[in-house]
Formats: C-alpha cells, sequence, structure tokens
C-alpha cells in the first residue's frame, strides 16, 4: 500500500468533474450526516460483544422498519434482515455487521465506551468498537435512507442485513443456518465495507480483485509424554522437548512444501506445558493460526500438521497410544472471494463517483471475514465484494510519513477512526452500487 495523497488542487478539480448523480446523491447525504454522526457516536458509546447485539439490533431494526423496509428481527440470534421490494430487477445485499470486541477503550473520545460485559470465558471486560463496526452500521443506515428516498431511481429487490458476531467467524453462518437465503430473497449480488487502519487519507476506497481476506483455522495440538523428575530425563519422554521440535518443524510446511507463490502462515500463538523448574511435564499444549487462500492450500496446511505432529512423536519414541492430538476448529472461516469482474465493475463506478485519487487496488491481507460465507452458501449464484475504507486520521498518516510512527491496528484500544470520512464514504458506495446493480429499465 503506497500513501498517496490528493492535493488540494486535484481535489477541486475532482469536484469540478463529479457527475451530477453524484453530486445529487452527496448533496443528499450531507444533510443527512450530523444526524447519522450522532447514530454512530451512540453506537461507539454502547457496543455489544458478539451474539449480544439485541439493543443495537433493536435500534436499527425500528429504524429499518420506519423507512420502509419489512423487517425480520432474530434472524441468526441476533441478525436483522430487512427488505425493500421495488418491481422487477436482480436482488442487490448490502451487509454491515454489529459487534464490538472485549477491549477496554483508551481513545479518550467523548464519546468513549464505558461499557463492560462478561463473555464466556467469565472475566469481565470492557467492550469497544475497535473494529470499526459502528461506521459500517452508520454508513449502512446512510445507505438505507438515501436508498429509501430514491426508489423511482432503481428497481429490483434490496435486501440489507445487520449481522451478529463477525468478530467470532459464526455470525454470517448463524444467518444463513437459519434460512437467509430461503426465507428471504436470495441476492444476486452481496456487497459490503469494512473500515481499515490504512496508509491512506481516511475515506480512501481499496478493493482487492479475487481472493482478498484468507481462510482462519484455529488449531489445537495436544502433545503427549511421560512425565517425572527433572534430574532423571532418560526415565520420562519430555514433550515440552517434543512440542519445541514440532514448533521449529512446522514452519518448514510453509517454507518446502507449499508454493511460494501461493501465500500461507502458521503461527504457534500459544505454547503451555509444566508447573515447576524440576518436574517434566506429561503434557504441551499448542494453539495455532493457519492461513491460507484456496482450499487446496488449507488442505495442504492443516494434513502437513498432523502429518509432522505425529512424525514427531514417533522420532521422539513415544509408543501409538501418546500420539499427539490434532484438533481443527470446526466451523472456520473460509477465505473471501471478491468475484474479479464484479469487482472491477463496481470499482469503476466507485472511480468515476470518489475520483482516482480515492479509489484504488490493494493487496490481499492474511486477515479473515466472514462476509466469505454468503459467496461460498451458492457460489454459483451470489456475486461478492467487500471493499476497504481507509479511517486513517490526518494527524496518524502525518505522523506515519514524518515520524514513521506506526499506525494503530484494528482491534486496538487506541484505534479511533475519521468516522465522519467513514461513513460518509461507505454509504455514499453502498447507495451508488445498489443504484448501479439495479438500475431503472425503460426510464
Ligand atoms: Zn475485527
Ligand atoms: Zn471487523
Amino acid at each position: 500500500m503506497s500513501i498517496i495523497r490528493p492535493t488540494a488542487a486535484a481535489l477541486l478539480a475532482l469536484a469540478v468533474a463529479t457527475p451530477a448523480a453524484a453530486q445529487d446523491l452527496r448533496a443528499s447525504l450531507a444533510e443527512d450526516m450530523p444526524e447519522l454522526m450522532e447514530l454512530y457516536r451512540d453506537l461507539h458509546a454502547h457496543p455489544e460483544l458478539s451474539f449480544e447485539e439485541t439493543e443495537t439490533a433493536a435500534k436499527l431494526a425500528k429504524r429499518m422498519r420506519d423507512l420502509g423496509f419489512e423487517v425480520t428481527e432474530k434472524v441468526g440470534r441476533t441478525g436483522v434482515v430487512s427488505v425493500m421490494k421495488n418491481g422487477e430487477g436482480p436482488t442487490v445485499m448490502l451487509r454491515a455487521d454489529m459487534d464490538g470486541l472485549p477491549v477496554v477503550e483508551q481513545t479518550g473520545l467523548p464519546y468513549a465506551s464505558t461499557e463492560t460485559a462478561t463473555p464466556a470465558s467469565g472475566v469481565t471486560t470492557g467492550v469497544m468498537h475497535a473494529c470499526g463496526h459502528d461506521t459500517h452500521m452508520a454508513g449502512f443506515i446512510g445507505a438505507a435512507q438515501l436508498l429509501a428516498e430514491r426508489k423511482d431511481e432503481w428497481q429490483g429487490t434490496l435486501v440489507m442485513i445487520l449481522q451478529p458476531a463477525e468478530e467470532l467467524g459464526l455470525g454470517a453462518l448463524a444467518m444463513l443456518e437459519d434460512g437467509l437465503y430461503q426465507r428471504f430473497p436470495k441476492p444476486d449480488y452481496a456487497v459490503a465495507f469494512h473500515d481499515a487502519a490504512a496508509p491512506a487519507p481516511a475515506g480512501t476506497i481499496g478493493f482487492t480483485p479475487g481472493y482478498a481476506l484468507a481462510n482462519v483455522d484455529s488449531v489445537d495440538i495436544t502433545v503427549k509424554g511421560v512425565g517425572g523428575h527433572g534430574a532423571y530425563p532418560h526415565t520420562t519422554r519430555d514433550p515440552v522437548v517434543l512440542a519445541s521440535a514440532i514448533v521449529m518443524k512446522l514452519q518448514t510446511i510453509v517454507s518446502r512444501e507449499s508454493s511460494p507463490l501461493d501465500p500461507a502462515v502458521i503461527t504457534v500463538g500459544s505454547f503451555h506445558a509444566g508447573a515447576k523448574h524440576n518436574i517434566i511435564s506429561d503434557e504441551a499444549k499448542l494453539q495455532l493460526t493457519v492461513r491460507s487462500y484456496s482450499d487446496e492450500s488449507r488442505n495442504l496446511l492443516l494434513e502437513g500438521i498432523k502429518r509432522v505432529a505425529r512424525g514427531e512423536a514417533i522420532a521422539a519414541g513415544l509408543p501409538d497410544e501418546l500420539m499427539p492430538v490434532v484438533t481443527v476448529e470446526d466451523p472456520y472461516t473460509p477465505s473471501t472471494y471478491n468475484d474479479p469482474e464484479f469487482a472491477t465493475e463496481i470499482a469503476a463506478e466507485f472511480t468515476q463517483r470518489f475520483g482516482e485519487d480515492r479509489v484504488m487496488e490493494w493487496p490481499a491481507v492474511m486477515g479473515g471475514e466472514d462476509f466469505s460465507q454468503f459467496r461460498r452458501a451458492a457460489p454459483d449464484d451470489v456475486k461478492s465484494l467487500i471493499f476497504w475504507i481507509s479511517g486513517t486520521p490526518e494527524d496518524m498518516l502525518t505522523a506515519l510519513e514524518e515520524e514513521g510512527k506506526p499506525l494503530p491496528s484494528l482491534h486496538s484500544p487506541f484505534w479511533a477512526p475519521d468516522a465522519e470520512k467513514v461513513v460518509a464514504t461507505g454509504a455514499e458506495a453502498l447507495a451508488s452500487a445498489a443504484l448501479e446493480l439495479m438500475p431503472r429499465s425503460g426510464g
């Protein structure tokens, strides 16, 4: 990602060149913005954890109902589906996610969250919209307002969904399993955006044709051994040494077995064993995150992990009944694929609307997004696109450029995006994509 900052002159030239329809949509949005920012600050101050987004869902469901959508709540536990039928035409689904994170906010914003919650772990924590899902929701409502006002400019079926539990990677699947594509019109197109802590001015749109985000697998390995006294290792089978060998050998799956042209990651994020200096334990536990793009690459990594764990245990002299146990968490978050032609078509519309300086192709990342599930559930029918909107405030960008100060990442307790730019860009982008995909036929 390069740092590209439009000059004032370039921005002025763009404003002059902006087509009339863009000006029209933008003018309506400008009127809505103060109220949308009020909504944003309210959402930001009251985040809720995954699958607990009940107040958020109720608040937004009411707004959608007031706009004339047919609204169904509690789809996939806390999800909300809003449908607006407007004549013959394609079905377009727009999505925003609703959940906050167990993070104690440290932005110092006047509307910072002071909410707390007790997640499944049992430890009470602060809750924060540290991933920016509040910007997604405010932008989503902005788009809903623009489209509801402009029913004479589009034709088709608009399905707008508020998804729970993106952070667990489970919310999209929960909605699909609750009949999203059976109880409601199945989309031809699915579109969403995510804010980004990117080295580009706030409001810059990044898009990635093809694979955009990775398969995310969580893998647990229980390494067994034979415990004993630390002074007499020859009477034991030390699981710490064995697990260490496994950790090192796992790195060769990516470096020696996977194609260098096919991105892959195996990270051992947690390694726990033992209780005391002089005791050799009888177990070690490893927790891994495994990232890939294609199904083939995912299988290669997961099979490799199982083989390496077993092979190292055999080399350590462990009997069959003490082989390591490898568990792959189910379900996993599949990779997100932006249909290249579709992504390019929408990006062209965005470029025309926002100008070349604000729309650019960004490289894929190894993070995950369960938005992928909406395409994966019906890959022959649903074309999907998720795009990024930079939320990086001016001062952070200047500190990066001048002092090399790193940007806070999403999920950081310090992530305070330039929400106004993200919400305005998100609302206009979602609405214009829907208008582009559902043109009014016959004038
Ligand atoms: Zn997140
Ligand atoms: Zn997120």
